[in-house]
């Protein structure tokens, strides 16, 4: 969500700040911009794609070394051009990027209107820039300060960058709540809200912090808290290549990502468990073992997709490990006014690690003494420093905004995490754990396999690709991934889609069933197996179009379904890691066959760092 990159050093600015950009497409976005020190401080802005932005500056002279640039999520104001980033303040001598929100915007805005200053457009952004030059100017203080005391105005989240004519090559970053990067190279800077645009000039970089302000100017990074003490900046060398965040050869990032799989799963379960002495080993469970031993339940918070792996956690922690367990939304807990105990563990999962509301929800818990656990894909993210203890995906870089790749590499840590705990609570008995293991360590080569499905998957996409409703029916494990199945074609085809627990089926859905309704239903060989049959022939009796997900061998549901979809034969508790592959690549093949975007699709953002 919202995508900011500045530069500044020896390079032309503006094809480092437009190729860091397009790096960021990923995260949604709907206007971009740029404002650079070319003569004066000029600012270049358009609603759409990045592309179109470089279309507008094919005239422009933009030489210069230093500049901002930003991709907008419009939260205040609609997308337009002049709601679009870089802000100007009034006296145009700054400007300003800003990723998030700024909820006293309107009373700010107000007073900022009494003392003369000028708007133009309608975003909570400009105000922040006028602020921190009506700070500037009445204080009569440096811009660095200005921005600082700025921040104990403002309520709410940002990641700011401001450039200003009189320090033409000075950048002031400062962040609250959404993320922020400082990248090192050699005799220059770059910043972005994501490593991404970075990790083909450098591999230093430096998170910041909230409540932290960053300033460079002349060659040296300053970084300070918002209360003006000075910190020494924490370098990190991300291992990050860069051809993680470039298709090759494949025609979007979400095939790349679906075809990851079985690498990704192996290097999120890389060097955590050996199968022949029932080992199994996580350094951030392994801290906290006697905390998870003695919880009292555990409470899953998430959104969206990593929501979708946390209910699968449930099943997991439940049946091999016997603690009661939660899932929540985030955006719900955290205004619930929840029950906590210091006896509870919170675990918090978000691929991207910067979720707002996953972010606020854990911080919540940690309020009320609750020992916080997160699960994320991106390191050094913010719900990754903001937990007692974690576990890192390692599932690699996901640009795709509908995700694949991280949903298995969460839904694999949370399994390790369960047979661990089981271990611990004598609850997951040796010989059931090391079968476990074993059959852990043959995922990756049966999600290859279940990979070969593609062509087939593309024939079953043809025949359902106008399809205006789908329905996805699942019990016990396979139910979360039938809400998975429903989510993935909702986002990127626009085909509205419901996922049910099958059951549930007689209570409602089931009145929407004819002979136009394609009906997904996940239905491996497991111990609710006969429950499922039941729920396809009332599927069937009703004329619907059965789409059945089945272990290889299956001969019942095989007779009595349209398409029959074999995956591979696993254990129950894994059978997701396979049975949401054939439905990942079923809402890729539907959106690219109706024309869809489907890297970026319309409204979504791929880190939602706003709430
Ligand atoms: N709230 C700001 C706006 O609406 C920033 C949005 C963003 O993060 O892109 O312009």
């Amino acid at each position: 969500m919202c995508g900011i990159v500045a530069y500044v050093g020896h390079r032309e600015a503006c094809p480092v700040i437009i190729k860091g950009l397009k790096r960021l497409e990923y995260r949604g976005y709907d206007s971009a911009g740029i404002a650079l020190m070319n003569g004066s401080l000029n600012v270049y802005k358009k609603k759409g794609k990045v592309a179109d932005l470089e279309a507008a500056l094919a005239d422009v002279d933009t030489h210069g070394n230093i500049g901002i640039g930003h991709t907008r999520w419009a939260t205040h104001g609609e997308p337009n051009d002049v709601n679009a980033h870089p802000h100007y303040s009034t006296s145009r001598n700054i400007a300003i990027i800003h990723n998030g929100i700024i909820e006293n915007y309107a009373s700010l805005k107000q007073l900022l209107i009494q003392k003369g200053h000028t708007f133009q457009s309608e975003t909570d952004s400009e105000v922040f820039i006028n602020l921190i030059e009506d700070i500037r100017v009445n204080n009569n203080c440096s811009l660095p300060e200005a921005v600082r005391l700025a921040m104990h105005e403002v309520v709410g989240a940002y990641a700011i960058v401001v450039l200003s004519k009189d320090t033409p090559n000075q950048l002031i970053a400062a962040r609250k709540g959404s993320p922020l990067v400082v990248g090192i190279g050699k005799g220059e800077f770059f910043l972005a809200s994501d490593a991404t645009p970075i990790i083909e000039y450098t591999n230093e970089v430096v998170y910041l912090n909230d409540y932290e302000l960053a300033v460079i100017h002349d060659g040296q990074l300053d970084i300070r808290t918002k209360e003006d003490v000075k910190k020494t900046p924490y370098v990190q060398t991300l291992e990050m290549a860069l051809e993680s965040i470039e298709k090759g050869g494949y025609e979007h990032f979400m095939l790349k990502e679906i075809f990851e799989q079985p690498k990704s799963i192996l290097d999120s379960m890389r060097g955590r468990m050996i199968a022949e002495n029932d080992h199994l080993m996580m350094a951030g469970v392994r801290e906290f073992e006697n905390k998870f031993q003695n919880a009292d339940r555990i409470i899953i918070v998430a959104c969206g997709t990593s929501w979708h792996a946390g209910l699968v956690a449930e099943y997991l922690f439940e049946d091999l490990a016997r603690i009661p367990v939660e899932v929540e939304y985030a955006s719900e807990f955290r205004y619930r006014n929840p029950i906590i105990t210091e006896k509870d563990i919170v675990i918090a999962i978000s691929q991207s690690g910067e979720t707002a509301d996953t972010l606020a929800a854990l911080e919540l818990a940690k309020s009320k003494g609750a020992t916080i656990f997160g699960v994320c894909n991106v390191v050094g993210s913010s719900i990754a420093r903001a937990t007692d203890a974690g576990a890192y995906t390692h599932a690699g870089p996901e640009i795709g905004v509908a995700s694949t790749k991280a949903f298995t590499a969460q839904v694999t840590v949370l399994t390790l995490i369960a047979m661990i705990i089981g271990k611990k609570r004598g609850t997951l008995e040796t010989t059931k754990l090391r079968q476990l293991i074993a059959e852990m360590e043959s995922i990756p080569s049966k999600v290859e396999k279940a990979l070969q499905l593609n062509e087939q998957i593309i024939g079953i996409s043809e025949v359902y690709k106008d399809a205006t409703n789908f329905l996805y029916l699942g019990r016990g494990y396979n139910f979360p991934v039938a809400l998975e199945g429903a989510l993935k074609l909702k986002e990127i085809s626009y085909i509205h889609a419901e996922g049910y627990p099958a059951a549930e089926m007689k209570h409602g859905p089931i009145a929407l069933i004819d002979e136009q309704m394609p009906v997904v239903v996940i239905a491996t060989k497991d111990s609710s197996y006969e429950k499922i049959v039941s729920n396809v022939q009332e599927v069937r009796a009703r004329k619907g179009k059965v789409i059945a997900v089945v272990t290889e061998g299956d001969t019942t549901i095989p007779a009595m379904a349209d398409h029959v979809i074999e995956i591979p034969e696993t254990s129950e508790h894994l059978v997701p890691l396979l049975s949401v592959i054939p439905l990942q690549l079923l809402s890729y093949h539907i959106a690219v066959m109706r024309g869809c975007n489907v890297d970026q699709p319309r409204n979504l953002a791929k880190s939602v760092t706003v709430e």
